[in-house]
């Protein structure tokens, strides 16, 4: 099937929530969404990863909970498989950048910007628009051409911290600990205990009253 052919398909079957808000469109946002509803953004950044996306996938599906992959250029081009696994179960995709190097000049974010654009429309149909800096970096070159093409840059309200750490149950406290509506949640679904740690926290927030959607679900239903 060619590219354009699947970007056709993509038009007519995408439902209306995975539209992002105008109002978000060329922004850097880094607060909570406003909502009175439960809901959360789960958030992985970094991936696909072989071995530790599909175990997320099959927790998210298990708990019917919908979340958005923030995908490096350079993974997303060796695993094309999980990355259309992820937009067919219903997920969120979104660019992290090519490499996630930490600095670089305005023409090399230009070029990785527009190539791990390229691969996820080339793999998925998906023309995505949904961007986070790596490090969350909002200053950084590769925001700053995010914003001039009037994609939607998003941080983070709470961070899993599992970078810093790889013990799964400090993840699963740090996540479960009080998130208030409209939270937007950090995580990286390259690593072990994050992927541990993941059904029991949906488990938990589930039990909680809390109802896991993509970030474009989340930004349909702001108040
Ligand atoms: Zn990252």
């Amino acid at each position: 099937m060619t590219p354009s052919l699947l970007m056709t398909i993509a038009f007519f079957i995408l439902p209306k929530e995975t539209v992002i808000p105008s109002q978000y469109l060329g922004q850097t946002t880094t607060t909570r969404i406003k909502t009175t509803n439960k809901l959360l953004a789960l958030t992985f950044d970094d991936g696909p990863d072989p071995v530790q996306t599909p175990i997320i996938l099959n927790a998210l599906k298990q708990h019917n909970a919908k979340a958005t992959f923030f995908v490096l250029g350079k993974n997303a081009e060796r695993n094309p498989l999980l990355l259309q696994r992820i937009v067919a179960e219903g997920h969120a995709i979104a660019t992290h950048s090519y490499s996630h190097r930490t600095s670089m000049s305005p023409q090399e974010a230009d070029i990785e910007n527009t190539q791990t654009a390229e691969i996820v429309r080339r793999y998925t149909g998906v023309n995505p628009t949904l961007f986070r800096a790596p490090f969350g970096l909002t200053k950084s070159n590769l925001n700053k051409d995010a914003i001039s093409r009037n994609w939607a840059s998003f941080n983070w309200t709470v961070s899993a911290a599992d970078t810093a750490t790889t013990n799964p149950e400090v993840v699963y406290k740090n996540i479960c600990f009080t998130p208030n509506p409209g939270e937007i949640i950090l995580c990286h679904d390259i690593k072990p205990h994050t992927a541990q740690a993941i059904p029991k926290i949906l488990e938990y927030l589930t039990k909680q009253g809390f109802q896991f959607v993509t970030l474009p679900e989340l930004l349909n239903q702001a108040q």
